[in-house]
Formats: structure tokens, C-alpha cells, sequence
């Protein structure tokens, strides 16, 4: 508050809001109100010059949070980078591991192939092993010599019958053959 007045007594300076001076005692009259000083007025560039302050804070204020989230995005990123670095390395070491197993794998094919090939070569220049004769051709070689004695048998009693007996087991024999080593499998 405003400095108070003083005693007229004494002269002793008094709290504003005293009755009795605290040094002579003497009664005081009630104080007079003090006018509460109005603050002038500010001026147009007064205004304008805290308006700018005000602004200039503000924009500060902006700036500071905006520098600190920038700071914390920034070590957001460096966290992201860290953990993609981490990543990357990850996956360098994943890569270099799945290389040494597709190089195993291509050894392993190219000798799988390797393989195949001399089994092939093998199979090409091993010779074709004989066809197996068919039971079915064997007994008509078997039935065809049978015919062909009966006609000889036959001959000289009935030659017309003896001949064509003879000869149906010659075909017979002939046919039996061609079915046993024929191309069946
Ligand atoms: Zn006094």
C-alpha cells in the first residue's frame, strides 16, 4: 500500500491503517482515504509495443514446444533407426545364414545332378537286357510242332490232310515264335 502519513504529534511515520501512534500514544484522526493512484492510461504504441510482447512470448512459447517435440520425434527417430539398424543387421545375418544354406542346396543339387546324369550315361551304355519269352508264344511253338509230327504222320496214309496238318503246324510254330520274342512287354 501507499506510504502512510506521520504523527502530527511526533512525527513518528504511522501504518496506514493505525488510530494510535505507536510513539506518543496520541489518538489519530481517522485517516483520510488514501486515492488509490489511477494508473494512466497506456498510449497507442504502449499498447501496441505489449501486443508485440505478448506476441513475441506466445510465438516463443511455440517455439519452445515446438523444439521439443521436435526433439522428441527426433529421438523417436533415433530410436527407429536403432531399431532398423538392429533390423538391417538381423537380416544381414538371416541373409548370409539362408546364402550358405542355398549354396549347400546348390552343391547339393549339383551333385544330385551330377548323379542323375552318370545314371543316365550308366543306363544308356548298359546293354538292353533280352526279352523274356512269352508262355503264351511257347506253347504255341510247343502245340505247332505237335500239328506239324501229327502230319508227318498223317502223310503217307491221307497226303491232302497229312500236308495241311503239316504245314498248319509249320505256321503255328512260326507264329508261336513271333509271339514269344515279339515286341510285348
Ligand atoms: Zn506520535
Amino acid at each position: 500500500m501507499a506510504a502512510s502519513a506521520a504523527c502530527p504529534l511526533c512525527g513518528q511515520a504511522l501504518a496506514a491503517a493505525a488510530t494510535v501512534c505507536g510513539n506518543c500514544g496520541a489518538k489519530l484522526p481517522d485517516p483520510a482515504p488514501v486515492p488509490t493512484p489511477v494508473p494512466p492510461l497506456p498510449t497507442e504504441d504502449a499498447l501496441l509495443r505489449g501486443l508485440e510482447d505478448l506476441k513475441e512470448q506466445v510465438v516463443a512459447e511455440r517455439v519452445v514446444e515446438e523444439l521439443e517435440s521436435l526433439e522428441k520425434a527426433a529421438d523417436e527417430e533415433v530410436a527407429i533407426v536403432d531399431r532398423t539398424l538392429g533390423e538391417l543387421v538381423a537380416a544381414k545375418a538371416d541373409a548370409e545364414v539362408l546364402e550358405e544354406r542355398l549354396e549347400a542346396e546348390e552343391a547339393d543339387l549339383s551333385e544330385f545332378v551330377r548323379r542323375v546324369e552318370s545314371s543316365v550315361k550308366r543306363q544308356a551304355h548298359a546293354p538292353t537286357p533280352p526279352p523274356k519269352p512269352s508262355a503264351a508264344g511257347t506253347a504255341m511253338v510247343a502245340a505247332g510242332s505237335l500239328l506239324s509230327a501229327t502230319g508227318l504222320f498223317l502223310l503217307p496214309g491221307a497226303i491232302l490232310v497229312g500236308a495241311f496238318t503239316f504245314l498248319g503246324g509249320i505256321a503255328t510254330v512260326a507264329l508261336g515264335a513271333l509271339v514269344r520274342f515279339g515286341r510285348r512287354q
